[in-house]
């Protein structure tokens, strides 16, 4: 951890909170208008306590690495596995940080779009779901929302990238870009330990199509789901609808 930016942050102002990809920006006020870059990991988790001000602190909870205190507030942040990554960087080097700078367009912002997709997919021989999970080229998109986003795109998701036309990126721009909204609605896609800051496990599971469903009908053309391991992890889709 970068205790002596962290101690920098002291007597500042947050002014705000963003996110690039899983990094959560918290933006404080000041010179050089520091920005704080906290990454969950896997089991990471920031909770947010109401304090009264001037009174005693709480203890450190077990696997408490790191706090912000804001008087009336506590924002813990807390971590049984392993510390995702924290650092501190002034705005004006935010887009140069290692840890951001490679990083591909957000799905759900300007950019990411048909004709975004079409232009780097050309030349390329990886495959649609492969490229698709790069987070060099689009960030965000995980093995679940991409077997998805091929499904309702009605692309196979182990087409080469540079063989998808112009209308089929549009669509799978379109299939992605809905896809995350409603896991996003939904509170996420949990199958494990994952929960939300109230605690619940997403709901967005029982919206799957074809991820984790071999086997079944497909509900679009009724045809048998089918799986195969691509680049080790699963892939699921239909041949009787996704070309
Ligand atoms: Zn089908």
């Amino acid at each position: 951890m970068p205790a002596d930016a962290l101690q920098g942050l002291v007597g500042r102002r947050c002014t705000a909170l963003d996110r690039r990809s899983k990094y959560i920006l918290a933006r404080f006020d000041g010179p050089a208008s520091p920005v704080a870059m906290i990454h969950l990991g896997m089991t990471g988790r920031m909770i947010v306590e109401v304090v009264k001000p001037r009174t005693r602190r709480p203890d450190y909870r077990k696997h408490e690495h790191w706090r912000m205190d804001f008087g009336d507030r506590l924002v813990r942040f807390v971590d049984p596995r392993r510390f995702g990554a924290l650092d501190v960087t002034p705005d004006a080097d935010l887009n140069g940080h290692p840890l951001i700078r490679e990083l591909g367009v957000e799905p759900l912002e300007e950019g990411f779009d048909g004709e975004f997709l079409h232009r780097v997919t050309r030349g390329r021989k990886v495959a649609i779901k492969q490229l698709l999970m790069n987070a060099k080229v689009v960030v965000g998109v995980g093995n679940i929302y991409a077997s998805e986003s091929c499904w309702h795109a009605r692309v196979r998701p182990r087409r080469a990238a540079k063989s998808l036309t112009r209308r089929e990126c549009d669509a799978l721009a379109a299939a992605t870009v809905k896809v995350l909204s409603a896991a996003i609605a939904a509170g996420g896609t949990s199958f494990r330990d994952y929960v939300g800051v109230d605690e619940d496990a997403g709901y967005f599971a029982r919206e799957l199509r074809v991820y984790e469903r071999a086997g079944d009908a497909c509900p679009r053309c009724g045809d048998l789901v089918k799986r195969a391991v691509q680049q080790g992890r699963s892939t699921y889709w239909c041949s009787g609808c996704q070309r």
